[in-house]
C-alpha cells in the first residue's frame, strides 16, 4: 500500500512507539497521584513530553494544555473565550476555509446568539486580508479571530505573522489552528501575538487521540483565563480536567522532539517529493490535470489536483487497495469539500479533485507508481 493521505493521519514513528510502550505496560501510575515512584515516573515523563511540545511550538511548558486533539482544542478555545469574555464582546471571526471543527463550533456559537463573520478566501483558500483589516476597526470589533495557519486540503499558508500584528494592535484575541503546519514549517518565529493554538500529535507521526491547546500568558506573564470545556479535578492547570493520557502524551512528546530535530530535512524531502509529483503529473496528464493548490507559500507535501471528467470518489475507490488518496478532509468526507467550494471551484470541479499528501516516509518511486496507476497502467 502506498500511503499518500498524510493530512488525514500519519504512520507512527517507531521511535515514538518505543517511547510509549513502557507507559502501556509497567509504568501505569497516574501522574496526578503523589509521593510514590510509579506516579512520579509518569509525572516526570509527561513533564518531559510537555517540554518537547513547548520547544516545537516556541512557548513555555506551562502554556501547553494536553487535550484529545485539535477538534477538542478548537472547541475548547472558541467556546471557552466566547463564554469567559462575553462581557467584553460577542463577535467571532473565522474564515470560510477552516476545518469543520472550527466551522461547526462557530455555527453552534452563532445559534447561541454570538455574531459570527465568515471571511472570504482567495482562489487558493487564503484569507482575504483586506476584509479582516476593515473588520478589526469597526466599533463592534471582534473579540476573537480564528484563522487556520495552513490549510489541510490545499496546503495554503495564511500570513499568521501579519494577522497576529493586526490583532495585537487592535487588542483582539487570535487563535490559529496549527494542526497541519507543525513539523512541516517552523512556527517558533511567528507566534508573537498569537495567544491560542490547536494541534494534534497524529499529524506528525505521533499517536491518535492526543493533541494540545497552547494558551499563552499575557504580556505581564499572567495566565490567560478561559471557561473550561471539561470541568472536574483541575488537571492541566485547571484548563482541562480528566486523568491525563500518559502513554499518548509521551508519544506526542517524542513525536515533537523528532519533528523539531528533523524539521529541515523533512521540509527538504517534502519539497523535493512535491515538485517531483507535480512535474510527473504535468508530464503525463498535462491537458486534463489542473492544480488547485498554489505552488508557493504553502505547506510542503500537500497537493490538491483535479482531473477533467474524473469522479474522485470512484477513482479513490478503484485504487483503494493499492494507494491511499483522499477527496479532502477525512472529517467531512461525505460532503463535497467546503474548502474547494469557498475557493470558487464549481461542484463539478470539486467532485473531480483529489488530495495527495506526502510524508517523510514516501519515496520518488512511490510517486512513479502512483502516476502509473492514475494512467491505468
Ligand atoms: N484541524 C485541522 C486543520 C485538521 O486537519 C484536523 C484533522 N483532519 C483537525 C483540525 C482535527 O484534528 P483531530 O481529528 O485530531 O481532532
Amino acid at each position: 500500500m502506498i500511503y499518500l493521505d498524510n493530512s488525514a493521519t500519519t504512520r507512527l514513528d517507531p521511535e515514538v512507539l518505543e517511547a510509549m510502550l513502557p507507559f502501556l505496560q509497567e509504568e501505569y501510575g497516574n501522574p496526578s497521584s503523589k509521593h510514590y515512584t510509579l506516579a512520579q515516573n509518569s509525572k516526570k515523563a509527561t513533564d518531559e513530553a510537555r517540554f518537547h511540545v513547548s520547544q516545537l511550538m516556541g512557548c513555555k511548558p506551562d502554556e501547553v494544555i494536553f487535550t484529545s486533539g485539535s477538534t477538542e482544542s478548537n472547541n475548547m478555545i472558541l467556546k471557552g473565550i466566547m463564554d469567559f469574555y462575553s462581557d467584553q464582546g460577542s463577535h467571532l471571526v473565522v474564515s470560510k476555509s477552516e476545518h469543520s471543527s472550527i466551522l461547526e463550533t462557530a455555527k453552534f456559537l452563532e445559534k447561541k446568539g454570538h455574531e459570527v463573520t465568515y471571511l472570504n478566501v482567495d482562489k487558493y483558500g487564503r484569507v482575504q486580508i483586506e476584509e479582516l483589516e476593515t473588520l478589526v476597526k469597526v466599533p463592534q470589533k471582534p473579540l476573537l479571530v480564528s484563522i487556520i495557519w495552513g490549510n489541510n486540503e490545499t496546503g495554503s499558508i495564511n500570513d499568521i505573522r501579519y494577522i497576529a500584528e493586526l490583532c495585537m494592535k487592535n487588542n483582539i484575541f487570535l487563535h490559529t489552528d496549527a494542526t497541519q503546519v507543525l513539523g512541516k514549517i517552523d512556527v517558533r518565529d511567528s507566534i508573537e501575538g498569537v495567544r491560542f493554538f490547536s494541534c494534534s500529535a497524529h499529524k506528525l507521526h505521533g499517536p491518535k487521540g492526543i493533541g494540545a491547546s497552547i494558551i499563552k500568558k499575557d504580556e505581564l506573564g499572567i495566565k490567560t483565563q478561559i471557561t473550561p470545556l471539561l470541568h472536574g479535578g483541575g488537571q492541566e492547570f485547571d484548563y482541562r480536567s480528566g486523568t491525563i493520557s500518559t502513554h499518548n502524551i509521551v508519544g506526542f512528546g517524542k513525536a515533537a522532539e523528532i519533528a523539531l530535530r528533523e524539521i529541515e530535512q523533512t521540509q527538504k524531502k517534502l519539497k523535493q517529493l512535491e515538485s517531483y509529483l507535480i512535474s510527473k503529473l504535468r508530464e503525463r496528464f498535462h491537458e486534463i490535470m489542473h492544480l488547485n493548490s498554489d505552488t508557493k507559500n504553502k505547506i510542503p507535501g500537500i497537493v490538491n489536483v483535479r482531473f477533467n471528467d474524473v469522479d474522485n470518489e470512484f477513482l479513490i475507490q478503484e485504487l483503494g487497495s493499492k494507494v491511499a488518496l483522499s477527496t479532502g478532509s477525512a472529517c467531512s468526507s461525505s460532503k463535497p469539500s467546503h474548502v474547494l467550494l469557498s475557493m470558487g471551484l464549481s461542484l463539478e470541479q470539486v467532485r473531480s479533485s483529489v488530495r495527495i499528501s506526502l510524508s517523510k516516509y514516501n519515496t520518488l518511486n512511490e510517486i512513479d507508481e502512483l502516476c502509473k496507476m492514475l494512467a491505468g497502467e
